[in-house]
């Protein structure tokens, strides 16, 4: 399912093989590719010479730790600089934005603060966005190679026309076609995707095939995204992955969404800095140093980190509730999709992560697979920029990578296979 608004396709499918076995293997060659993808070694070499003319791969070009010893040969590797997409993530305080190349880099990064939250941030005017989008570019020194742009933005979406957002999740959003907004503001081709889109970035950056697992992505709200055997769930319109809708706790708050005791109105950094204030009283909760506007939830989330650690019982609580929650959540999915890795990210995570990562790793000891195979808990490298790499990655994906062909037994090292393309 190819959702890009006009993304530009870099060439036929074994094409896209090629340069995918070149960009997870730096140092690779025509040989090499030819015995990995089934292909022919003419083929490839025929490919090769398109992908040097374009300039999307060099020879040489590799460090001498990827270039092995013994039989001479060709490294090809990437031009990582020829191929960019600027990544945009909404979260309720800011819009942050990452400049990605083909090898994965991030090579710059911007935030604009929201002042007003992102009812306004997007409509009727996506000025924030564009302002990020056109700093990135403009200071790239290659607009030209920048392929698209890919926004993260909390589901439900709509993708059955133009793209639009829900009302559930961020109520002066309705309605509002986010794609063709920000592609007439930017005058790049736009790639809209839910929070699922940051398992893509973990995805698109690994040197691993056949990895199934959850991207759990704690920002002001909650979201995830599924990957399984390589493939992103999407479900039937393209939403799958609420996790923070899970519910997990009937007698709870009720949640945005209309239930009762979802894991978002539970474990999300704004819950927990309520039941702090409400534990405590604001006073209290500003003397230690919470600020208590919308736009600082996160920033005071990280201080009832700080904190729980100094001896303070409610914020422990509080925290140690969220992280239940959240580990009885992940629980439940490992059981339902069978995934064998956890990944926790996003900026609800940047203080509380490790406390939220052993909770998780408690809460898998009753996976049902856990006689099978062990259930991997870790924190994403990218942090709190997940979402908007996953978007930027996302765009990469979409304008090159083969498609990736089922694989069976663990996660492994890339096998490049020729097969039909789905598009
Ligand atoms: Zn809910």
């Amino acid at each position: 399912m190819r959702r890009g608004a006009n993304l530009p396709w870099v060439g036929d499918y074994n094409q896209a093989v090629v340069l995918e076995g070149i960009r997870r293997h730096p140092g690779t060659s025509r040989t090499e590719l030819a015995a990995a993808s089934g292909l022919t070694l003419q083929t490839v070499s025929n490919i090769v010479r398109r992908l040097l003319d374009r300039e999307l791969v060099q020879e040489g070009g590799v460090p001498a730790r990827l270039r092995g010893a013994g039989k001479p040969r060709t490294a090809l590797s990437v031009r990582p600089g020829q191929a960019l997409a600027v990544g945009v993530q909404f979260e309720r305080e800011h819009v942050d934005a990452v400049l990605l190349d083909l090898a994965g880099d991030v090579l710059d990064s911007c935030r604009e603060q929201l002042s007003d939250g992102p009812a306004t941030s997007l409509h009727p005017s996506p000025v924030h966005a564009t302002r990020a989008v056109r700093s990135l570019v403009d200071g790239s020194g290659n607009a030209a190679a920048v392929l698209g742009v890919g926004v993260a933005v909390p589901g439900p979406l709509d993708f059955t026309g133009p793209v639009r957002s829900s009302a559930i999740n961020l109520p002066g959003w309705r309605g509002v076609a986010i794609a063709d907004l920000l592609a007439a503001s930017t005058g790049l081709p736009v790639l809209v995707e839910n929070d699922a889109t940051a398992a893509v970035g973990d995805l698109w950056r690994s040197p691993l095939v056949g990895r199934s697992f959850l991207h759990l992505h704690v920002g002001a709200g909650i979201g995830g995204g599924l990957v399984v055997r390589d493939e992103v769930l999407r479900g039937e319109s393209g939403n799958a992955g609420e996790v923070g809708h899970l519910v997990v706790d009937p007698a709870g708050p009720v949640c945005t969404c209309g239930a009762a005791g979802c894991l978002e109105a539970v474990a999300a950094p704004t819950a927990v800095v309520r039941r702090y204030v409400e534990r405590v009283g604001a006073p209290r909760a500003r003397r230690a140093g919470l600020v208590l506007a919308e736009h600082t939830v996160l920033d005071d989330h990280d201080r009832l980190e700080l904190l729980a650690r100094e001896g303070d019982a409610a914020a422990e609580a509080e925290l140690e509730r969220a992280a239940a929650a959240l580990a009885r959540a992940v629980l439940g999915v490992v059981n339902v999709v069978d995934v064998s890795e956890v990944v926790l990210g996003g900026g609800g995570l940047r203080r509380t992560g490790e406390r939220v990562r052993e909770a998780v790793r408690r809460g898998l000891a009753v996976a049902m697979t856990r006689e099978v195979h062990p259930v991997q808990v870790r924190l994403g490298e990218a942090g709190e920029l997940a979402g908007a790499l996953g978007a930027a990655s996302a765009v990469l994906h979409e304008a090159l990578s083969s498609t990736w062909v089922g694989v069976h037994g663990p996660a492994r090292e890339v096998v490049i296979s020729p097969v039909a393309p789905v598009h």
